[in-house]
């Protein structure tokens, strides 16, 4: 056992327990196992926490990007085969919700300080695509690691160009722009004209298993994503669409309504754990995240803390050895993964491959104190100097 596990979800999860079990047993007691009050309950929170009119609970963060992506299609928004932005350096389920709604993913390298896209980066890629630029409908901003993406020039294009955006939510819930979205929205999920979120266990809000939401402001967007997660039905036994079944459990929509009421206390623990990072690490080979601004600290939600190396390997094994957890995310990117061979994109993306090769994660949820935290600076500092 690690004194400094990487990401101890039972030491999580334990301050909640009094309540989650109560939350638990009201759900076993109520008879009622699928949607119901306690879905409607999470949905009601969510779409407050985005400034959204619509927050639909779902299955899993994959399936909340599929069906928004879906959802376009059918309303005739997207077509077959239109080009859709996601970074190059994303956890493959952005580009997998591309591919399942038959559109064309165009991958776009990211800003190498933020890790994430920026209306720099994209431009670029529409420079370099050409005439091709044409084919491109829609934009997914993923606020990796926690980071708002999205800026004055993002915003611009997205305006200009008339694109679609479908926020990928699933690292950022409770992160906050400082620059207004395309209805005027700052909060991460109502940025976009939708928002994707996963609650899986790892999350900054975790469920006990797999869950997700998407959230819009859109009620046209809301109706089909509800529908389209019901087997595409829009009442019982009446289908409208050749749907899915994505609904989200009432049992884990309990325990999020929980895990929600505390979403404050998580995310300023994993700030503070990141400040100290921020302040104490000082290794000439180790690159850290960038920092955000004063007035708004919200613009980052640190769902990984996440530095660079050239010899990521030996750090890793280096902190191992000292009791410290780490992890990569994500060691091999999308288009280097067998399931994408057929883009031909290999050694194309050269800034997400750096990525790939350098990135290390440090713990850096609520169950590593502040304390923890300066150790582990410590320990980093001792890395051995070439
Ligand atoms: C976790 C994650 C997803 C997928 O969420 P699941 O609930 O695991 O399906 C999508 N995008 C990003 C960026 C993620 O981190």
């Amino acid at each position: 056992m690690m004194k400094y596990p990487f990401l101890d979800l039972g030491k999580v999860t334990a301050p909640l327990r009094d309540e989650l079990v109560e939350a638990a047993v009201r759900v076993i007691d109520s008879g009622r196992y699928i949607g119901g009050t306690e879905v409607e309950a999470l949905e009601r929170s969510m779409a407050e926490l985005c400034g959204t009119d619509f927050a639909i609970g779902v299955s899993n963060g994959l399936d909340a990007l599929r069906l928004v992506l879906r959802a376009w299609v059918i309303m005739g928004r997207l077509r077959q085969g239109d080009g859709v932005i996601v970074p190059s350096n994303t956890y493959i389920a952005s580009v997998l919700a591309v591919i399942d709604a038959g559109l064309r993913p165009v991958f776009v390298e990211p800003d190498e300080i933020t890790m994430n896209l920026s209306g720099r980066t994209v431009r670029k890629c529409l420079s370099d695509l050409g005439d091709e630029a044409v084919t491109v409908k829609a934009i997914m901003p993923v606020h990796l690691y926690g980071r708002i993406c999205w800026d004055n020039e993002l915003a611009a294009e997205v305006r200009t160009r008339d694109w679609l955006v479908i926020e990928d939510v699933a690292q950022a819930i409770g992160a906050v722009s400082s620059t207004d979205g395309v209805d005027g929205g700052r909060s991460a999920g109502g940025i976009g004209h939708a928002g994707a979120f996963s609650f899986y266990p790892t999350k900054n809000i975790g469920a006990l298993g797999d869950a997700g939401a998407v959230t819009t402001s859109d009620a046209e967007l809301a109706n089909v994503v509800r529908s389209l997660a019901n087997y595409g039905s829009d009442r019982r036994y009446h289908n409208i669409y050749a749907g899915y079944n994505c609904r989200l459990d009432p049992i884990q929509a309990a325990m999020l309504s929980v895990k929600l009421r505390h979403i404050d206390e998580e995310n300023d623990a994993r700030r503070r754990n990141a400040e100290v990072y921020l302040h104490e690490i000082n290794h000439p080979e180790i690159v850290l995240p960038a920092d955000v601004a004063d007035d708004n600290v919200r613009e980052c939600v640190w769902h990984q803390f996440v530095v660079r190396c050239e010899r990521r390997d030996e750090l890793k094994a280096y902190l191992e050895s000292m009791g410290v957890g780490t992890d990569i995310h994500y060691a091999v990117p999308p288009h280097m993964q067998p399931a994408l061979s057929c883009y031909e994109l290999q050694g194309k993306l050269p800034v997400a491959e750096g990525i790939g090769a350098q990135v290390l994660s440090l713990p850096i949820s609520s169950a590593t104190s502040q304390d923890d935290a300066r150790d582990i600076a410590r320990i980093v500092n001792g890395f051995t100097r070439i």
